[in-house]
């Protein structure tokens, strides 16, 4: 729209409220909605004094005659303050009124003047109940801040405006505009429209750079001053249909009732960086935005807020004095993490979290000697889900030691299976360097392991990652590793040769084995790096002393190569994947009758 031509018309206007457009139409609309849900009456109406159109019963089924409506108009105007009925039946002056005995049977009434800034009446905002209401049970101060922004809205009050009747509750009394409790209201109102009408909407989170400079060198007086001139140009920078108001501080929201528009934003920003003659000084400030957009942005008031406010931070970082759209993508895949990491900690407690277990085959003997525990996740409709489709949701949180934990104490119960069997084998399972980091994870191994038999210790392996941890953390997961030796536990370094410092963690951690990386072993007869690597691990191991399994065997002449380089054990497809526990000791009675 052309605000300029806008602006004179406003002016040029007679007093009498004109034919009113759509647009004021539809803000009033949203009043009107405010009003009706503030004070959670039958409905709110706008009754114009004269002439114009009577918009609100739009979308009613009654018509209604204006000028049965407009009595109640007169009488308010002539009132010249807030007109209560409470019962309008056992009113004399309107108990026969065709509002009150027919259709919509009105009955309680309350309404408030619109008026030019002559102080002519152009109507009133009003409230209507079908039923009585006492005017004890009322504050119609919301009403009244409702008038005011239907009297700008009609564009007969110039803004700002500090002679509005200021509300401190709705209305900053510095610059006139909306304030943070109005724009609640107000982003409701938006919203539930937008909903309704497929529109858009972008929410624009602005905050002044180096404001507070301002405030400290010149005083704050002169900060008012600045804050009242962002206020008019903010005003300025957008069309009539957009909503603009001061949220306290140097902090202003804009409603911009559109897609986001990049050059809506600069416009906006533009304005603000234009230099400020204050009426002693000339200073230039710029300013940081956060936008976010409804509804690809399908939030609450609150929440889209919050999301500017994030993009205005983001704007803040990359320098100031720019905008930042709200990064939804990332949003949307913290929200899923979110919302995954929770689903894990339902199927912790309704335990559908179980350990798989895959055989590891002694190459000297040829015997199975152990199995690594591998986490799933049997869903109720039977799928069964692998670690890598939700243990990063949980990655450095409370639930993966929690896990941990468990994963702890299933091990244990199928390590006390196997002795009771009197079977020989090991289990292993994956320990992530944060439950080495975290006392609780080791004092419940401590108290896990009290449970079961003593020589259970020794058959239960930890595979520890190579940690990405800072020196200093380092130490403490040193000095856990140890307390885990203490209590007999065998430890096994996990995916050796990936990391970034194998060699030194070789040295450091004093782990009985090494596990060398399954994508080493799976191409090594094809890739000549790759069986160096393997061949130099197997060595490596061996002057450390330490015994070596390799995992990826997918088939025999892998095996073969493997154990002509002296490799100690093989886990992988060729041999089985992981199965349940009761499958894999089958499967593992078998592979003995087989080989021997
Ligand atoms: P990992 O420790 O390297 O575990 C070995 C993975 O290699 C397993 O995948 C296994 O199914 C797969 N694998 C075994 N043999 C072969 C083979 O011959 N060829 C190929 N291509 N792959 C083979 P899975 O079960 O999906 O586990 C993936 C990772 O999830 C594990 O890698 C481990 O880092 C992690 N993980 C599994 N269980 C746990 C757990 O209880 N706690 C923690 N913190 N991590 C776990
Ligand atoms: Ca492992
Ligand atoms: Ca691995």
């Amino acid at each position: 729209m052309d605000r300029d031509r806008d602006e004179t018309d406003r002016r040029d206007a007679p007093c009498h409220p004109r034919a009113i457009d759509t647009l004021t139409a539809e803000r009033i609309d949203r009043i009107r909605w405010i009003a009706r849900r503030h004070y959670q009456v039958t409905d709110a109406w706008f009754i114009p004094a004269k002439g114009g159109e009577w918009h609100d019963i739009r979308g009613s089924n009654t018509t209604l005659e204006l000028a049965d409506a407009q009595v109640f108009c007169h009488r308010t105007l002539r009132h010249d303050a807030p007109l209560v009925i409470e019962d309008a039946r056992r009113h004399p002056d309107f108990a026969s009124h065709p509002l009150v005995a027919g259709p919509p049977h009105l009955r309680f009434y309350a309404g408030v003047p619109v008026r030019d800034p002559a102080g002519s009446g152009m109507g009133t905002l009003c409230l209507i109940d079908t039923a009585p209401v006492a005017s004890s049970a009322l504050d119609l101060g919301m009403l009244q801040v409702l008038a005011t922004q239907v009297e700008e809205e009609l564009g007969k009050r110039p803004s700002p405006q500090p002679a509005l009747k200021p509300s401190r509750d709705h209305i900053d009394t510095l610059t006139g505009l909306p304030n943070r409790r109005l724009l609640q209201m107000l982003m409701e109102a938006e919203l539930a429209v937008a909903r309704q009408r497929n529109h858009s909407l972008s929410v624009c989170l602005i905050n002044l750079d180096g404001f507070k400079c301002i405030n400290e060198s010149h005083g704050s007086a002169i900060g008012d001053e600045v804050l009242q001139v962002m206020a008019g140009r903010l005003r300025d920078a957008v069309r009539r249909q957009d909503l603009v108001t001061h949220l306290g501080g140097d902090e202003f929201a804009i409603i911009l009732r559109d897609r986001l528009q990049p050059e809506a934003c600069n416009r906006i920003l533009d304005r603000l960086r234009i230099p400020i003659r204050t009426s002693t000084h000339a200073l230039t400030l710029t300013a940081s935005m956060g936008v976010t957009c409804y509804p690809d942005d399908d939030e609450d008031p609150d929440a889209l807020l919050h999301h500017a406010y994030q993009a205005m931070y983001s704007a803040k970082e990359a320098g100031k004095n720019g905008y930042c759209r709200f990064d939804l993508k990332h949003h949307h895949f913290r929200r899923q993490r979110l919302a995954l990491a929770r689903d894990v900690h339902l199927a912790l407690s309704r335990q559908q979290l179980e350990l798989f277990y895959q055989p590891k085959i002694d190459y000297h003997g040829d015997t199975v000697a152990a199995f690594e525990g591998l986490l799933r996740w049997r869903l109720p409709s039977g799928d069964i889900l692998p670690p890598g489709a939700f243990l990063p949701a949980i990655e450095n949180s409370w639930l993966d030691i929690e896990v941990g934990k468990y994963v702890i104490d299933i091990a244990l119960r199928d390590l006390d299976r196997i002795l009771q069997r009197g079977l020989p084998y090991s289990i292993s399972v994956n320990v992530n360097p944060s439950s080495l980091l975290d006392s609780g994870f080791i004092d419940h191994l401590h108290h896990a392991l009290a449970l079961h038999d003593r020589d259970l210790a020794g058959r239960l392996t930890l595979e520890i990652l190579e940690s990405t941890s800072p020196p200093e953390e380092l130490d403490t997961i040193v000095s856990n590793i140890q307390a885990c030796l203490r209590l007999g536990l065998q430890l096994s370094l996990d995916d050796f040769g990936t990391g970034q410092s194998s060699l030194s963690y070789l040295r450091t951690f004093p782990t009985q084995k090494i596990k060398i990386d399954r994508s080493f072993v799976i191409g090594m007869l094809d890739n000549p790096e790759d069986e160096a690597i393997v061949a130099a691990i197997i060595g490596l191991s061996k002057s450390f002393k330490r015994r070596v399994v390799a995992e990826g065997v997918e088939n025999g002449a892998i095996e073969a190569r493997l154990k002509g380089l002296g490799c100690d054990l093989g886990q992988g497809f060729y041999y089985s994947p992981a199965l349940p526990f009761e499958q894999a000791m089958t499967w593992a009675g078998d592979y003995s009758r087989r080989r021997h």
